[in-house]
């Protein structure tokens, strides 16, 4: 930390001590402040108002008990969190998560990464997470209704379209949405569209909104990919994880031209030299909910290789997209990644490779487009499904998709842009969270000391 200026040494010792038990809370806001070196001498603002405190601190944090009964009538307790971490651009917007591995840090590291990466999007939308340590794995269609229906019967008093706009997340798909937004409206007897998005678009969802996240890291990568003359067809792809992200991700390499050969659930990956079958994969992980190893039993090209028997990520190829979850890519992986000749990496998940990981991709010169613009597609598409309630209109896929495909533009450019202006390092880590935190604190300074 020598080389850090003193105010950021010191708010992230301020943010160590006051968090300490929350490591990927921690681990996201270091790697922020450390890009903010260079920009603080340029606007004294920033120390004088005391921007970089405030932006760590959530504006308003929620937790609260989720009380629900399993199909053999028993009654079960889980833990709902909601973190409103920064309202300075617009309501709160950011998905839910339902996973056992949820806790109050997991929660603020996505909401605070949330802040930035909205901000990137250039739309009017604040950061905020939640989400549940409830396991939709396992439970019945019946089951998991009760519980979102429990978790909106305390959610719905804090949420609205202009206050705070949640969307889905790892464990919450169209059919929570659908079952969140039920009971959102039994209890409010509102129809208010625009209170959360991933719908379905038989009743107010947007096209593109199921793929765009992946649809946008794919898009990312290519324009990382076109400063290099380079480009995505007929190179050898590599996608983490088979949700929702992962699995619009693969689908739009593959309609680029890329040869998909492996993903992933956290069993294990799937390995198919001569590419992956998507309707194959769809079939199984969106329609069936099933898992990946079934792929395998299959389709008898593939290999389905055990979690303890090996990574992904020494499956050789020249782009990688981790799609699954934090820190699932280590300084090891991304060491064996570049043995193998990969040359680019765009992240579908939140903040999937480790700080180890990011050091060696930068040292070695590879093309590393970190979630927070890689991932935002997702969140933008949510806007425009908002803009689209609001004006009780539908947009076509191709509209959708040409505006996706514009903002994913608009990001790259903005995080070149920021790079090049004030980082020594010149890369898109700095680039991303210069780009997304100048406009937050302009809006912040803009609305006084609240
Ligand atoms: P899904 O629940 O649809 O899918 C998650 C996938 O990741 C599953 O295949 C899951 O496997 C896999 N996974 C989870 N943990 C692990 C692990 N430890 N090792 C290997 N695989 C694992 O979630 P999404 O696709 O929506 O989200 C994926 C990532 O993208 C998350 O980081 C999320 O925050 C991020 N993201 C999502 C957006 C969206 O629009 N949905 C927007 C922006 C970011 P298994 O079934 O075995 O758990």
């Amino acid at each position: 930390m020598k080389s850090l200026p003193k105010a950021i040494k010191e708010t992230l010792d301020w943010v160590h001590a006051r968090n300490h038990s929350e490591p990927v809370f921690i681990q996201a806001v270091d790697e922020v402040l450390r890009s903010l070196a260079p920009v603080i001498s340029a606007y004294p603002d920033i120390l004088e108002e005391n921007l970089l405190q405030r932006i760590c601190e959530p504006e308003r944090q929620l937790i609260f008990h989720v009380v629900w009964q399993d199909d053999q009538g028993r009654t079960q307790v889980n833990r709902g969190f909601r973190v409103k971490f920064n309202s300075a651009l617009g309501p709160y917007k950011g998905g839910l998560r339902f996973h056992p591995t949820v806790n109050l840090g997991v929660i603020k590291f996505l909401g605070f990464e949330q802040i930035f990466k909205n901000s990137l999007t250039g739309l009017s939308i604040g950061g905020g997470k939640g989400g549940s340590d409830f396991d939709p794995k396992g439970k019945s269609e019946r089951e998991v209704m009760r519980f979102c229906q429990s978790f909106m019967t305390e959610l719905y008093r804090h949420i609205g379209p202009s206050e705070d706009v949640p969307a889905g997340d790892i464990g919450v798909g169209g059919r929570e949405i659908g079952y969140l937004f039920g009971q959102y409206k039994r209890l409010t007897n509102r129809y208010d569209l625009g209170v959360i998005t991933g719908k379905d678009t038989a009743w107010g969802g947007s096209l593109v909104r199921k793929e765009a996240t992946g649809f946008g890291a794919v898009y990312f990568l290519e324009e990382m990919l076109k400063t290099r003359g380079e480009g995505i067809e007929g190179k050898t792809a590599v996608v983490s994880g088979s949700g929702n992200v992962a699995l619009y991700a693969i689908r739009k390499l593959m309609d680029l031209g890329a040869n998909v050969v492996a993903c992933s659930d956290s069993d294990g990956t799937v390995h198919q030299p001569g590419g992956l079958d998507f309707d194959q994969l769809r079939q199984i992980k969106e329609i069936e909910r099933g898992r990946i190893r079934s792929y395998a039993e299959r389709c008898p090209k593939a290999k389905f290789i055990p979690r303890k028997k090996g990574s992904i990520w020494t499956i050789p190829c020249e782009l990688a997209l981790p799609c699954a979850t934090q820190n699932e890519l280590t300084g090891v992986d991304a060491m064996a990644l570049i043995n193998n000749g990969c040359i680019a990496v765009s992240e579908g998940a939140n903040m999937p490779s480790t700080p180890e990981a990011i050091n060696i991709f930068h040292k070695k010169n590879i093309l590393f487009g970190p979630g927070k613009a890689a991932n935002a597609g997702g969140v933008a598409v949510s806007a425009l499904e908002m803009q689209q309630n609001a004006a009780l209109a539908s947009w076509t896929f191709a509209e959708v998709d040409k505006r996706l495909r514009d903002t994913m533009a608009g990001i790259h450019g903005t995080c070149v842009h920021y790079s090049r202006k004030f980082s020594k390092r010149g890369n898109y880590v700095d680039g991303a969270n210069i780009g997304g935190f100048l406009r937050v604190a302009q809006a912040m300074l803009s609305h006084g000391i609240i």
